[in-house]
């Protein structure tokens, strides 16, 4: 099967690349190919592999043809894919979705702990050389209540993992009733949007950034969620408007946020990323070990079985 040949372009785990290896592949890597060196090369290989840097667009994908049959994304999402033109190419997308969402589901959970007893704000203040423990003063998890929105693979393990805290779980989610189970399995309450917004006190996003989710948490929205309340993002930037966010925090409305992901990246929105009452990570939700290896192991399980 030597003459199947395979370009990672982004940098996956070794484990992946062993694997289509051993499956025969030829298997070259440009992890910093640039968009003008992948036309001239696309149509030398079967498969192009990709994370979130690299970008496929008509023109890659025009060039890749006729031999280009598969895009492999590790990870979730495929922004970075022209969809459409690989449709019309007969070129097969696949990704990885399923191998994050623990990862997210716990980077959430510690978003929520060091927001309710101040760690992040803890630590910079001792490493500004402060002592301040009376203006540290939290509050616990425990029977307080989340608000899952999206209860899809990540929503449901945060209700798992949230419900065994303690917590209660409401959840909200366009195809509800196709995931009863799952709120059933949890012991969640599904309810209508406004009175999860109402009754959060942490409110998490787990929804995909479609048209009808952009700005989904915009200025009305941010109104409606309950004083003091929390909201966080480890979905994508954009299902946020950023401009509400600010204000909400100002205004004190919010209490706090965490986020994961920006309305532009890299460097997030300047002003969030400053305020102390914000906890800011740089898009790490998939950043673990084990998601890694997950994305590359199914990534080369999906191209053996495509092309083997
Ligand atoms: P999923 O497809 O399993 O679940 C998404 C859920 O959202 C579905 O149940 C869907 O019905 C629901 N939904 C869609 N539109 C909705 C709407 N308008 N209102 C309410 N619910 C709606 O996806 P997942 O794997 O759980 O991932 C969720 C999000 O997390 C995605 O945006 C994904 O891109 C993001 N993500 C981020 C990272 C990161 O690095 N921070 C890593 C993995 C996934």
């Amino acid at each position: 099967m030597a003459d199947i040949k395979v370009l990672i372009c982004d940098p996956i785990d070794d484990i992946g690349i062993k694997m289509l290896r051993e499956a025969g592949f030829q298997v070259d890597l440009k992890t910093e190919i640039v968009a003008t060196d992948l036309i001239k090369v696309a149509g030398d290989y079967d498969a192009l592999v990709i994370r979130s840097r690299t970008k496929i667009t008509k023109e890659a994908m025009n060039a890749g043809k006729p031999r280009l049959k598969i895009i492999a994304r590790s990870g979730v999402g495929l922004d970075n894919v022209d969809v459409e033109e690989a449709k019309k190419l007969g070129i097969q997308v696949v990704n990885s979705a399923e191998a994050p969402s623990n990862a997210v589901a716990e980077l959430v959970l510690g978003y929520m702990l060091s927001l309710s007893r101040n760690i992040s704000r803890g630590d910079a203040s001792m490493k500004r050389g402060e002592w301040i423990k009376n203006k540290l003063t939290g509050f616990e998890i425990n029977e307080k209540t989340i608000g899952i929105v999206g209860f899809g693979r990540i929503g449901f393990l945060l209700g798992k993992k949230t419900k065994a805290l303690g917590m209660r779980v409401l959840c909200y989610d366009v195809m509800i009733e196709k995931l009863m189970n799952f709120v059933n399995d949890v012991g969640a309450e599904s309810v209508p949007l406004d009175r999860l917004l109402a009754e959060s006190d942490f409110i998490t996003i787990h929804v995909p950034l479609l048209p009808r989710t952009q700005h989904m948490f915009n200025a009305a929205t941010l109104t409606k969620m309950r004083k003091g309340s929390y909201l966080i993002n480890a979905a994508r930037g954009g299902i946020i408007d950023e401009k509400a966010l600010v204000e909400a925090l100002k205004s004190g409305h919010l209490a706090g946020a965490a986020l994961d992901v920006y309305e532009e990246e890299p460097t997030g929105n300047t002003e969030l990323v400053k305020m102390e009452n914000v906890i800011c990570t740089p898009h790490i939700g998939a950043e673990s070990k084990e998601a890694q290896l997950g994305n590359s192991t199914i990534v080369a399980e999906k191209l053996i079985k495509a092309l083997g």
